[in-house]
């Protein structure tokens, strides 16, 4: 028996991990109470590991699909393949017909993040989709329009804040996204114990709205409503007090005026909370010593995502709280990120809407096109038509809005490659499945969520086990790129690593900021010595870091050799004020009224005339991670969860009791499932949640189908769109529900 330590990659919260294995079995998985910032926490998905890895229904060979049915192919025939029919696709008609999505867990991969970007530019397309805008996009967006880079996230400073408020979230059961906070119960809690404040709007009173010290229901879809109307608050009462923060701000008068048609009076009926509330609650975040708002799903997934992301960061420059500790503030992260490169304070800010999509002309974001355009873009023909399609580690046809639609457009291809290691709703469309090594058998590095942590730290899991029977992770992604490039199947890997890690090296030498500035690339590859792949990419990014050694200019900084010494990770202190050196905009300042943003306002007002009528929300489960955990019998075991929830007086008016099925529809789709009647979600909203509906045929996953649930996005208009950042709507669908018979509700909920 030995001890192995490892950064969970399942979620944002990258948990420390201590395993249990003896040869190539997990027999045991703990929370490492060394870790530095995890500190021994591991939540029901960590402790699967196990079951993960050993999962008789994981994919260890690539899958070829033939006569109908995927059949196990060797690696060599699964690169000829590949090559061959991409070349074909191409041929015909262009780069452009071929089009990629990147799916959630592409970022808790070092080697996708590391490879992922050589290998879209190998393929030249501009065809790119991913999950950002399924869930995340509007913050991203506003980060990268106030701040300079999408990952420029402003983060609430949970350990030392003394006012948190907390909108369409749920820590307590995500364990925290764009904001990566292990064991976030303990630090809600000691943010209490120190006589701190902690309140959240929801639609659901959820596990943090239990916990919190005081809870209002908000109807989805109004956080920017609510949000909009405390400014006018803090402005009206005159708690205008940027403080240091307003010499690098501009437009903060602008953006204030703009907001002054939200009243409390206003919007309180279109909220669902009263007007005399939202004045409480704005002079509380006024006048707290310190204050962050943190909004997350139900704020991003929404038609105003926007402009609802905007407004927590207008109120942390307006109380005085952004880049202040207790407030909210920008991560420093060890490997060096994009708001640390270049000339400090200063940079090339955001370009979008470079080019727009080609069928509803949807412009581009970070070099994507929103995913609710993908099924048309396949759809349609002309120029640039998708014709092939790569997926890396989605599921689209479960997580994007109307995946029947999806479905059907998957099926029109005259190609479909994934790189997963299921066969699930989404691969079983594919002619070609390439499976990903386990998490056990690649090194990790938190790429992108050490960029919103609410801590600085470095942590370094190495590959554990050797892959002998197959390329590793980086040998398949290399091929890809190297297929990808038109350099051939039988592409020299190590030739074409060396041209990648030279890429990202060139880039370096020429940052006049650089500690390795004008040095010899030479005397740096010598430093790196046999390092190669990933750990060499890591190593150099780690020692031009922040806190690196500079390859001897800075002695004694950090290194892949340090973090590789300290398996429980390496404490890089708490969070600190980065203002103005983290401004990446074009003119250094903080831009508090973009224009994009500003011009939403509209049709926020013409929002407040709005009907309440009956609207789905989502929700989440601590045993759940979107839809491709659901495998394993230790997290789907026990109470159903893809359950209708549904208040009392909802259930009463459409004649649905505590043991009945419920079909909800609406013009998209109609799905049937459980009702769970509660008073814990607010009249006039029901809430499935999402990941679910599985078990249709040609599937690989059967414990999944054995807990199907019902597809939530059956019933999503992947047209509806919050306008700015062309995220989809997946928060707020208005929906009609009736009681059904058993039977007929199993018809409804069989798969396909
Ligand atoms: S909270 Fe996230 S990172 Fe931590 S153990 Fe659970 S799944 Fe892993």
């Amino acid at each position: 028996m030995e001890t192995v330590y490892r950064i969970c990659p399942f979620c944002e919260a990258t948990c420390g991990l201590e395993v249990e294995v003896e040869g190539r079995q997990i027999k045991q998985v703990r929370g490492n109470d060394e870790d530095v910032f995890s500190r021994g926490y591991v939540c029901p998905k960590g402790v699967a590991l196990g079951e993960l890895v050993h999962d008789p229904d994981r994919l260890r060979m690539p899958l070829l699909k033939r006569g109908g049915k995927h059949v196990e192919v060797s690696w060599k025939e699964a690169f000829g393949v590949l090559a061959e029919r991409l070349a074909a696709v191409r041929a015909a008609g262009g780069q452009d017909a071929v089009g990629v999505y990147l799916g959630n867990p592409t970022v808790h991969s070092t080697t996708m993040t590391l490879y992922g970007p050589p290998l879209l530019k190998a393929l030249g397309t501009q065809q790119v989709y991913s999950a950002s805008s399924v869930d995340q996009l509007p913050k991203q967006l506003v980060s990268a329009l106030m701040f300079g880079t999408g990952l420029s996230v402003a983060i609430p400073d949970i350990d030392y804040c003394q006012y948190l408020m907390i909108l369409g979230a749920n820590p307590l059961e995500s364990n925290g996204s764009m904001m990566t906070v292990p064991d976030v119960k303990r630090r809600l809690k000691a943010l209490q114990a120190r006589g701190g404040k902690i309140v959240v709007l929801d639609p659901r009173r959820t596990k943090t709205a239990d916990l919190a010290d005081a809870y209002h229901p908000i109807r989805p879809g109004t956080d920017a409503h609510f949000l909009a109307a405390v400014v006018n608050v803090l402005v009206e009462e005159g708690r205008v007090q940027p403080g240091r923060l307003a010499e690098h701000v501009v437009g903060l008068d602008e953006a204030l005026a703009a907001l002054a048609p939200f009243t409390p009076e206003r919007v309180a009926a279109r909220c669902g909370i009263p007007a005399e509330t939202i004045r409480v609650l704005a002079r509380e975040l006024g006048v707290a010593e310190s204050a962050a708002v943190y909004g997350r799903i139900g704020t991003c997934t929404q038609r105003f995502g926007t402009l609802a992301n905007w407004l927590p960061d207008l109120i942390h420059i307006v109380t005085g709280n952004l880049d202040r500790p207790g407030g909210a503030l920008f991560a420093q992260p060890a490997h060096g990120a994009g708001n640390a490169k270049g000339e400090a304070g200063r940079g090339r800010g955001l370009k979008m809407g470079r080019r727009k999509s080609r069928v509803s002309g949807a412009p581009e974001i970070f070099g994507e096109f929103p995913v609710g355009a993908l099924a048309e873009e396949i759809e349609t023909a002309g120029p640039g038509q998708i014709r092939a399609l790569l997926t890396i580690c989605g599921n689209p046809v479960l997580s994007t809005p109307n995946g029947a639609r999806l479905e059907r457009a998957l099926e029109s291809l005259d190609f479909m490659v994934s790189v997963d290691v299921y066969l699930n709703e989404t691969t079983r469309h594919a002619d070609l499945i390439l499976p990903d090594v386990s998490p056990m058998e690649r090194c990790h590095y938190d790429l992108a969520f050490s960029q919103l942590a609410v801590r600085n730290v470095a942590r370094y899991s190495p590959a554990h086990w050797p892959v002998t029977d197959r390329p590793g992770d980086r040998d398949m992604m290399l091929r890809m790129i190297a297929i990808a490039g038109g350099m051939g199947v039988d592409a020299d890997l190590p030739m074409v690593d060396d041209l990648i890690f030279g890429q990202l090296m060139q880039r370096e030498l020429t940052l006049g900021t650089s500690p390795v500035a004008g040095r010899d690339p030479e005397e740096l590859l010598a430093a790196l010595g046999t390092r190669r792949g990933c750990e060499r990419m890591l190593d150099f990014m780690l020692r031009t870091g922040p806190y690196g050694d500079g390859f001897g200019s800075r002695p004694g900084g950090l290194s892949l050799a340090a973090l590789e010494a300290a398996p429980e990770g390496i404490d890089l202190g708490p969070l600190q004020p980065r203002i103005p050196e983290v401004l990446r905009t074009v003119d250094g300042k903080i831009d508090a009224a973009p224009a994009v943003v500003l011009e939403d306002l509209a049709r926020l007002e013409a929002d407040l005339e709005a009907q309440p009528e009956l609207v789905l929300v989502g929700r989440r489960h601590l045993r759940s991670n979107n839809s491709w955990m659901h495998n394993l019998p230790g997290l789907v075991r026990g109470k159903v969860r893809c359950s209708l929830q549904i208040h009392p007086a909802d259930a009463a008016r459409a004649g649905i009791g505590p043991e009945d099925w419920a079909e909800v529809a609406n013009g998209t789709g109609c799905v049937a499932a459980p009702v769970e009647i509660t008073e814990g979600i607010m009249e006039g909203v029901v809430s499935l949640p999402h990941g679910w509906g599985h078990g249709q045929a040609g599937m690989g996953m059967r414990v999944a189908s054995q807990y199907a649930g019902v597809n939530s996005n059956l019933l999503t208009d992947e047209d509806d769109r919050d306008i700015p950042s062309g995220t989809a709507v997946l928060n707020g669908i208005p929906v009609r529900v009736r009681a059904v018979a058993a039977l007929q509700a199993e018809a409804l909920a069989a798969p396909g």
